[in-house]
């Protein structure tokens, strides 16, 4: 018999490539900094579950500009689909790639679009932090002001969308965090256990594969 689960695993499986110190990613950066300042001093490799869940991710998000595309659609047009950024601060540089640029023709504005996958988009009541987070970013490096968060549904493709309006003292902020990383990268000073401190943060302790080194060095 076939193992199709052998299969996908063995289609999924990439080299393993380390992230480079001067080298930060938006969609990292609204995440626990002490967390993100982990996986560059001591990287760990995807495991098979997290390679399958963004592979899903990615299969959403074509469907969407499948979605997007369409002449089925034609209020809107997909400008752009998967657009590389590199946005250089002091001596690190910051690396994306925006999910889409739609142009809504009605009103021919222009809305950079971010996708995530979820598992029940039922319960979201607004978009989650280290989401907007991103995409402030995002609007900040390309110039483009109108943001637009869709979540969609893994088990039914119903989606929510939220709009986000671009922020500039937010966007100042999102910079200082890759400063305060970057600085802590350079100086091996570990930054503090903010989703420890920050009640809206505590959730991502639960799924932090450096729990045990954080909390033995909080301790110690
Ligand atoms: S356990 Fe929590 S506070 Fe510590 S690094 Fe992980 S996410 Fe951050």
């Amino acid at each position: 018999m076939i193992d199709f689960n052998r299969l996908i695993e063995r289609f999924l499986e990439r080299e393993f490539r380390p992230k480079k110190i001067g080298r930060y990613y938006p969609s990292e950066i609204g995440l626990c900094l002490r967390k993100v300042y982990y996986s560059y001093r001591y990287p760990k490799e995807a495991g098979k579950d997290a390679l399958r869940v963004w592979e899903l991710g990615n299969i959403l998000h074509d469907f969407v500009v499948r979605v997007l595309k369409s002449e089925k659609n034609p209020e809107v047009e997909l400008l752009k689909h998967e657009m590389p950024l590199k946005f250089d601060v002091d001596d690190f540089t910051i690396v994306g790639r925006v999910d889409d640029l739609l142009l809504v023709k009605e009103s021919g504005r222009s809305f950079l679009v971010e996708v995530k996958s979820c598992r029940d988009v039922s319960s979201l009541k607004g978009p989650k932090d280290h989401h907007t987070i991103q995409l402030q970013f995002y609007m900040h490096a390309t110039g483009v002001r109108n943001g637009i968060l869709v979540y969609i549904d893994k088990n039914d493709l119903s989606t929510k969308s939220f709009r986000v309006d671009f922020d500039e003292n937010l966007a100042k902020e999102i910079i200082e965090r890759f400063r305060i990383l970057h600085e802590s990268l350079k100086n091996g000073k570990v930054p503090v256990a903010e989703a420890k401190q920050i009640p809206e943060m505590n959730w991502m302790c639960r799924f932090c594969e450096y729990a045990e080194r954080c909390e033995k060095e909080s301790v110690g």
